[in-house]
Parts: structure tokens; C-alpha cells; sequence
């Protein structure tokens, strides 16, 4: 049997963070297995299901890597089908018209209160025959449950779990306006879909009872089942938004590379022994539902920034130079060129693409910088005097690069009695406007000749 994995997202407004995990495990297992991997858009709530909702879900998907290995199925479009299902379940004596009203229902929930037990329906047109049907009630169409015995699911991810059948009611497939439930579509467009494992959050576990019953209804080969325990916040309470962003989206802007993420998300909730830098053919090589563990895992942001900071050095000079470019805006060929230059300088300290991208401006900057407070604190007279005597040895050069200017610095320096750091901070400060940067010589030689005596100059004649 050839696997066959889908993620089955609701539309919400963005790609939830747990939504994502579920789909990269999904898609995991398919490669790991040597299957497919799908994606299904559960876009039956109209009000959420907007054409931006759902292009939200695709975006992220995207930046992931994550999209399906065909064109996705859009639930919506298969209502019909649901229906034709539920109506063959009726022809098939497995499934039946129920005209109860609203105030039998509402007095079956008060009993049940009142019992102290969760509301079941009562079976009371199980065995009725429609003739009795009243005048005026728009029926509904509820499964005939196994009435008793009992389910049990091997479930790859909470192992053994059985209930009571007792317990599952006869649940409506069709409602009164002959539109389909969430339970009903998800059953058929599994199966439709050649769905041989359903791998999702374990909120939908008490569903899978139910779905079971509805695939045996149908004869239908009831698919794996594994379901993965949520991801909580660094409280332990259920993730939600007071412990951050959920959306993937928010963890781009917030400038995490999708890499970072998805090594973040693998880690949480599966593990391989220690190894917490696992890449992609890595992961896929390891991947079974057998490791992913059993209880929430709790996500903590300093463990995302210390991968994250792994990949960005890890990473392409020139896209990381691409991406800070575009978050830059308006940079031209010169900025470009430096940026890239200056790149692998650059990527060694920063924990995000938005600090990556501050850190670059000023490679892009021209004169005169802005200047930090700090940076403006170096800027002394004593120190623009020293400075100047470096403009002036560094004009007088013929050669130019990261050894020489070095070799000018520690000169100036020497003459001047200072310590080398006493010269190069206030050459920091004048050269990127702060005092926190790459290697200042490496600076020199990327900034060049010319921008190095301009910036250097610019200093030094504020002070005059
Ligand atoms: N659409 C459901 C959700 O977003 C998932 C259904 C499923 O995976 O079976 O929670």
C-alpha cells in the first residue's frame, strides 16, 4: 500500500503555527514512506472561507515548502457528492431521516443536564417509520452508530484508545437544508482522496471514533490514524495568542527563515536522540510517527532564534543579500554590491533576518550616517584628531584591502600611543554610524577607497 497524507486546513485568516507542523509532518511521512502528500482547503464556512483566508493558508504553505504534491481539493466544491453519500447510507438502511424539532432537541439537552451527561440524541427515529414524518420539519440525516461494543483505534501517535460505542450517538451527516457536516465531508473526501493515514492535531481525536463508524457504514477501508499532541505556550497553557504570534506569516516578518522554522517545528513534538540541527533529507530519512511524542510540547521563541541564527549562517550570501535588499527598499547597485560583499561579515551575528537587515544598512547608507547615540559618544575631539591623522595615512595608501588598511590603523595607532581598540571604535563608529558591526578592517575593504575616505571625512569635518 502507498501512502497517501493530506493537510486538511479550515481557513482562518493565516496558516496556524500548529497547523503548519501538522502539515510538514504529513508531508514528512509521505516522503519518508515513499507516498504522496495532499492538501484539502476546508472551505465550507463561507463567513471564514474568504479568497484571502485561503490564499493566506497557500502562502505559508509555500514559504514552507509545504504545498501538496497535486492541485488541492477544495471541500466546498464536493458538497454534492457528501450528499449523494449520506443518501446512499438512508437507501442502505445505515443511515436515517430524523424529524425531531428544535424543542425535542433542546428537551433531550435538558435532561441530559440534568442527568449530569453529555448530550446524546436518543435514537428516537432510529427505527421510526417516515410515514410518521410531521408536516413542516425539514428533516435531517443521522448515521445508525453501533449501539453497542466498542471502537478501538491504533493510533500511531496515542497508541491504543477505545470507547464505549455507547458513547457515540447517532450523529447528523446531512442537516435540514441538505448541506453536509464537517464529519460527513471529511470521511468522504478522505476517502475520495485515497487517504490512507490521517495525521492531524489530537483535538480531533474523539472525531476519529465517529469517522470510523461512518467508513464502516460505507464499507469503506477505515484509514491510520495519528494524532499529535498540541503545542502549548512556555506556561504550559494551550497556545493561544497572549504567548505570541500563531500565524507563520508573522514568523516571516519577524524575520525567520523558513528552514529555521521547519527544523523548530520538527523538534517540536519529535525527536531523533539530541540532534537539534536536522536538515531536510535528514528528516525525511528519520521521520516515523513512532517518535513523536505523547504529551503537548511547550514552544519556546529562544530555541527558534538559535536556529534560526544557525541557518542564517548556514544560508546563501546572495539570497540572504536579496532578502535584506528587499527589506531595505530603496538600494541601489552600490548598496548591492557592498551588501553582498559584506554578507558572510555580516551573517555571523545575527539571530534574525530583521536584524540581518538593520545590521546591512549601512552598507547601503551614504554620507553623512546617522549616528547612534553611542557612536556619536566615541566620535571625541581626541578621537577626530586620530582619526584625521587616519584619513590622511589612508589617502597616502596605494594598495587597498581588508591587511593594509589593518596595517595603517595599527600604525596611526601605535603613533598616537593608543591601545588598537582606542583607534578602531571611533573607525566603527565613523565608518557604520554605530558600534556594533563585522570586523572594522573587513568594513574598509568592502566599503573601498573612496566611500571609506568619504565617510571618514565626513567625521572629521563636523568637528572643524
Ligand atoms: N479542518 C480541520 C482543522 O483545520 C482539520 C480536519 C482534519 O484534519 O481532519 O482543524
Amino acid at each position: 500500500m502507498s501512502v497517501v497524507t493530506r493537510f486538511a486546513p479550515s481557513p482562518t485568516g493565516f496558516l496556524h503555527i500548529g497547523g503548519a507542523r501538522t502539515a510538514l509532518y504529513n508531508w514528512l511521512y509521505a516522503r519518508h514512506m515513499g507516498g504522496k502528500y495532499l492538501v484539502r482547503i476546508e472551505d465550507t464556512d463561507k463567513a471564514r472561507s474568504t479568497p484571502e483566508a485561503v490564499q493566506a493558508i497557500f502562502d505559508g504553505l509555500a514559504w514552507l515548502g509545504l504545498l501538496g504534491d497535486e492541485e488541492p481539493v477544495y471541500q466546498s466544491a464536493q458538497l454534492e457528492r457528501h450528499a449523494d453519500v449520506a443518501k446512499e447510507l438512508v437507501a442502505k438502511g445505515r443511515a436515517y431521516y430524523c424529524y425531531c424539532t428544535p424543542e425535542e432537541l433542546q428537551t433531550m439537552r435538558e435532561e441530559a443536564k440534568a442527568a449530569g451527561k453529555p448530550m446524546r440524541y436518543n435514537g428516537m427515529w432510529r427505527d421510526r417509520d417516515p410515514s410518521e414524518a410531521p408536516k413542516g420539519v425539514d428533516p435531517v440525516v443521522r448515521l445508525k452508530a453501533p449501539l453497542e461494543g466498542e471502537t478501538t483505534l491504533a493510533d500511531h501517535i496515542q497508541g491504543e484508545v477505545t470507547v464505549q460505542n455507547q458513547q457515540l450517538d447517532d450523529f447528523v451527516l446531512l442537516r435540514g437544508d441538505g448541506t453536509p457536516t464537517y464529519m460527513l465531508s471529511v470521511v468522504v473526501d478522505d476517502h475520495d482522496m485515497g487517504i490512507t493515514h490521517v495525521l492531524r492535531g489530537d483535538d480531533h481525536l474523539n472525531n476519529a471514533f465517529r469517522q470510523a463508524a461512518l467508513y464502516r457504514a460505507m464499507d469503506w477501508d477505515v484509514p491510520e490514524f495519528g494524532h499529535i499532541p498540541l503545542i502549548h505556550g512556555a506556561d504550559g497553557g494551550k497556545l493561544s495568542k497572549r504567548h505570541g504570534a500563531l500565524g507563520v506569516d508573522a514568523y516571516r516578518d519577524m524575520g525567520y527563515l523558513p528552514e529555521a522554522l521547519n527544523n523548530y517545528l520538527l523538534r517540536l513534538g519529535w525527536g531523533h536522540g539530541d540532534d537539534e540541527i536536522i536538515s531536510s533529507a535528514q528528516a525525511i530519512e528519520w521521520f516515523t510517527l513512532d517518535a513523536v511524542g505523547r504529551s503537548p510540547s511547550r514552544f519556546d521563541l529562544a530555541k527558534l532564534e538559535n536556529l534560526n541564527g544557525h541557518y542564517i549562517r548556514e544560508a546563501d550570501d546572495e539570497r540572504l543579500a536579496n532578502l535584506v535588499i528587499a527589506g531595505l527598499g530603496d538600494v541601489d547597485e552600490v548598496g548591492r554590491s557592498r551588501i553582498l560583499k559584506g554578507m558572510d561579515g555580516l551573517k555571523q551575528r545575527a539571530k534574525t533576518m530583521v536584524e540581518l537587515t538593520e545590521n546591512a544598512a549601512f552598507y547601503a547608507a551614504s554620507v553623512p550616517l546617522n549616528f547612534t547615540e553611542k557612536a556619536q559618544n566615541l566620535l571625541t575631539e581626541e578621537a577626530l584628531s586620530q582619526l584625521a591623522a587616519l584619513t590622511a595615512q589612508l589617502e597616502a595608501m596605494t594598495d587597498w584591502s581588508e591587511e593594509s588598511v589593518e596595517q595603517a590603523v595599527r600604525a596611526v595607532a601605535e603613533k598616537a600611543d593608543v591601545k588598537l581598540g582606542k583607534l578602531a571604535q571611533p573607525l566603527r563608529a565613523a565608518l557604520t554610524g554605530s558600534t556594533v558591526s563585522p570586523g572594522i578592517f573587513e568594513v574598509a575593504a568592502v566599503l573601498e577607497r573612496a566611500e571609506t575616505l568619504a565617510r571618514l571625512k565626513a567625521v572629521c569635518g563636523t568637528a572643524q
